[in-house]
């Protein structure tokens, strides 16, 4: 049985049985019979019914975001947000799928030679509850669009939001079988990657569950891919605006409660303006709404289980036992931890090393630009990095100095439907979005023809 517990009251709110193994079996079989219909769907159909899927998203986004809300803990105005942006990227794919799926003519000594870009078949996403919505429709959507068929294993905690997304695709006119909730355990995932049918897998989530994924998966020959989080740091300049930058900061690391994965953990400042700097981003963060996730104006709600609140609790203490002082904040109440600043930081503290998956973040400085350079890049994570400075030639100088899969500059490491969006190091592998995203899962054919 899977259970949905609201995390700001601590009731149950949805059960759920879970598929019995024939249950299971006939889901893939179902994925895999929808797949040799859907393959031979032309992309301006496949375009028609993204398109739908993104009317439908919009039509109903109060119902949509209000489930995310309840089963997660997200303020009720990030969760509309998130809905929102699921609309988006299925419209973009649905504008775009076709022309970067297009084949490529490549001239050799062939008369004709050329790439085309053919699904696989039945792709499975292991999706985390941080955005229960965003993550499968970044996976779902471009994998549709290029004519795979996909089935979804969704966080335990998150149940009702996977099966309101099945429901989405059916009320969009989907055939059934195109896109599956699996109300399964991670305990069927094994079985699951071995099952013939499945041809590669998705993953965002950690790094123990990425790593059992792609050994099960590599063991079959099977493709994965991978975001397993990041400790992204935040590095403030000495020519920063300073009043932007706040902001900024702010809301990239205490937005969706500090539960994503390119929130910026690590808070690096230029020492000549660190007490201006965080002077001002205390009183910024003194000022978060926090409380009920279902009030229009709260931006802080609870975490999303009790468990993650008294591990992000764990990691404080520890750091704090090695000698952190917390700023303010630093307390827990059940799931809902108050907004936490940390200074006195040293590289091998919980809070700086380890990501800190909640609201708390660590401020160090540094003297210049090579030593930010050199802390940023002491992770073992490798998502992304914000840096905020007036100074363009800096960036042009810096920007490839940073083992991240993104660098962003004077803004918050963000995903975005037309960019790619992955890590390096244990942050995972391969892109989700934009053309390198809906490549990932199809079969480049090369065709030659004498
Ligand atoms: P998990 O990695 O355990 O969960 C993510 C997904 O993976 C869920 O669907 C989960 O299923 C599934 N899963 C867990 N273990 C396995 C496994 N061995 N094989 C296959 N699937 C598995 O994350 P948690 O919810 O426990 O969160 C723990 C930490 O993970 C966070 O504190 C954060 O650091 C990181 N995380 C990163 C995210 C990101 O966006 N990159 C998102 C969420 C978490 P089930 O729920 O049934 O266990």
């Amino acid at each position: 049985m899977k259970e949905s517990i609201n995390p700001y009251t601590g009731e149950k709110i949805f059960e759920f049985q879970e598929l019995t193994s024939s249950e299971l079996d006939e889901k893939v079989q179902e994925a895999n019979d929808s797949f040799f219909a859907w393959k031979k769907t032309t992309f301006q159909e496949r375009s028609k019914l993204l398109k739908a899927a993104a009317k439908e998203l919009r039509e109903h986004t109060d119902e949509y975001a209000k489930v995310i809300s309840q089963e997660m803990g997200k303020p009720i105005a990030q969760s509309r947000a998130e809905v929102d942006k699921c609309a988006w990227v299925c419209e973009y794919y649905a504008e775009n799928g076709e022309s970067q799926l297009a084949s490529k003519t490549i001239e050799t000594d062939a008369d004709t030679s050329y790439v085309s870009y053919e699904p696989l078949g039945v792709i499975l996403a292991v999706m985390p509850w941080n955005y229960p919505f965003w993550q499968v429709f970044r996976f779902a959507a471009p994998n549709i669009m290029a004519g795979n068929v996909g089935v979804l294993k969704h966080a335990s905690n998150v149940m009702k939001s996977a099966q309101l997304i099945e429901q989405v695709f059916l009320r969009a006119g989907f055939p059934k079988g195109c896109f599956q909730n699996l109300i399964i355990g991670s305990d069927k995932i094994e079985e699951l990657l071995k099952n013939p049918v499945i041809k590669a897998a998705t993953l965002t989530g950690s790094k123990p569950a990425g790593s059992s994924v792609a050994s099960i998966a590599g063991q079959e020959i099977k493709k994965t891919v991978l975001e397993l989080g990041g400790n992204n740091a935040l590095i403030v300049f000495e020519d920063a605006d300073l009043d932007a930058t706040v902001e900024i900061c702010v809301k990239a690391r205490y937005q969706n409660t500090g539960q994503s994965c390119i929130a910026g953990k690590r808070l690096l400042v230029h020492e000549s303006i660190a007490d201006a700097f965080i002077k001002k981003f205390l009183n910024q963060v003194k000022s978060l709404n926090s409380g009920d996730p279902m009030k229009e104006d709260t931006f802080i709600g609870p975490m999303a289980r009790v468990d993650l609140a008294k591990e992000l609790e764990k990691q404080l203490q520890d750091s704090v036992k090695m000698g952190a002082k917390i700023l303010i904040g630093g307390k827990r109440d059940q799931a809902y931890f108050e907004p936490t600043v940390v200074t006195d930081i040293s590289y091998d503290m919980p809070v700086f090393k380890e990501e800190t998956f909640g609201p708390v973040i660590g401020i160090v400085t540094f003297k210049n630009d090579a030593e930010a350079v050199e802390i940023s890049n002491n992770s073992e994570f490798g998502l992304g990095v914000s840096l905020f400075t007036s100074n363009k030639e800096r960036v042009n100088k810096l920007a490839p100095l940073f083992n991240e899969g993104a660098v962003f500059v004077n803004e918050l490491v963000k995903s975005d439907p037309r960019l790619p969006f992955g890590g390096v190091k244990i942050s995972g592998y391969g892109r989700e979005l934009s053309e390198d995203g809906i490549k990932e899962f199809v079969n480049e054919k090369t065709v030659y023809i004498k």
